[in-house]
């Protein structure tokens, strides 16, 4: 499989939390009563997406449907993306599992359930392919890349993003070598308890930052050909939408200058533009998310947006915005294609040739 393709979106509708029954909160999102991928706002406004799950979906279930699938086109040489969209509190690091507590139980999120599947799939593969997996993890925060996994202190630990021909890089990041789902959790782990420690008010902070976890692949086949495939699992919690939206909605300059968040502004631009005009101009280098993300929007990725929104009435605003920004996202066309390592692809060229010279020899 290779060619267009298009970004997948689901929504996830959480429960009630604690706070929005107190409040006496009322239900206001739901998904269509068929069961088909709709929601239904305010009992008027309808919105299809890929995959719609609700309250009665669990951890297990979201991960089955669209995130399982998926695996093995990463371990087929496609690069995968996964990025979590709404506001505070929707849902978003709970549904990624961002921030994972070491015990892989009912509430545990994408990222840790897909390494452990991915070392599955490598380890029934062994016989014929040869895999390295490296992860990295960095926090944008305030326009700044932070190497959560660098052994130095988060505060010393700023990387730069830059781009040559073959693509987007970030020099010196940290790469960590694993052999294991465990080892790849332990990273997890570490980076996040990274980003807690050197944050005062925890909770703003990462509500205003993105996290990007990465796990890359190598696979070099046994055979007489020694193929080299590279992918990339591109995992996004992005920071919350709100503000973003309200500011928006304002539209006072100033505030925006406070208050807003670059990343996630741009990321609305790329996506507008994407969504209306897939051959116009696109410029991802108004911030460095949507660097980072370039490929991931409209390049070499399938990809697939989570979308969380809360059922509240109270937030239904923020809700709403949510769905339509969603929306907009099922239009981005993607062009993923399987990443052969060229100097492997062209030794394995000029073996041919090889080959061929030497049977005329005969
Ligand atoms: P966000 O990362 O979008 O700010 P969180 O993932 O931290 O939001 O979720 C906010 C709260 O709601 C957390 O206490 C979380 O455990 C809870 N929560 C979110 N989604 C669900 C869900 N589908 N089922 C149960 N609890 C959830
Ligand atoms: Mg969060």
């Amino acid at each position: 499989m290779s060619g267009n393709n298009t970004v997948n979106v689901a929504i996830r509708i959480r429960p009630l939390v604690k706070t929005e029954t107190e409040r006496g909160c009322k239900l206001a999102v739901e998904r269509a009563a068929d069961g088909s991928p709709q929601v239904i706002a305010n009992r008027s406004e309808t919105f299809k997406f890929n995959y719609v799950f609700d309250s009665s979906d669990t951890q297990q279930d979201i991960y089955e449907a669209c995130v399982m699938p998926r695996l093995k086109q990463l371990l087929a040489g496609f690069n995968l993306t996964i990025l979590a969209y709404g506001q505070t509190g929707s849902g978003k690091t709970y549904t990624m599992g961002t921030t994972f507590n070491g015990a892989l139980d009912e509430n545990t999120g994408v990222i840790p359930r897909a390494v452990h599947d991915i070392f599955e799939e490598t380890a029934s593969m062994s016989t014929d392919f040869d895999f390295t997996v490296k992860c990295s993890f960095v926090e944008l925060y305030q326009e700044q890349f932070y190497d959560l996994l660098s052994s130095q202190g988060r505060k010393e630990s700023t990387v730069d993003i830059r781009e040559d021909k073959s693509g987007i890089y970030m020099p010196g990041l940290t790469e960590v070598v694993v052999n294991s789902g465990q080892e790849v959790t332990d990273q997890l782990m570490r980076g996040s308890s990274g980003r807690a420690v050197a944050s005062t008010a925890m909770n703003e902070q990462s509500s205003r930052s993105h996290a990007i976890f990465t796990v890359s692949l190598v696979a070099v086949g046994k055979g007489e050909k020694k193929s080299v495939t590279t992918s990339k699992f591109t995992l996004v919690d992005l920071a919350g939408s709100e503000r973003c939206e309200k500011t928006q909605a304002i539209g006072d300059r100033f505030k925006e200058g406070v208050n807003i968040n670059k990343g996630l502004l741009a990321l609305g631009n790329v996506i507008n533009v994407l969504a209306s005009n897939p051959n116009g101009y696109v410029s991802f280098r108004q911030s460095k998310l949507t660097r980072r993300l370039q490929e991931s929007l409209g390049g070499n990725s399938i990809t697939l947006m989570i979308a969380c929104v809360s059922p509240a009435d109270y937030n239904i605003s923020e809700t709403l915005s949510t769905l339509r920004y969603a929306d907009r996202a099922l239009c981005i066309k993607t062009k993923p294609i399987v990443n052969i390592d060229p100097h492997a692809a062209e030794i394995n060229h000029l073996n041919d040739i090889i080959q061929k010279l030497r049977m005329q020899l005969l």
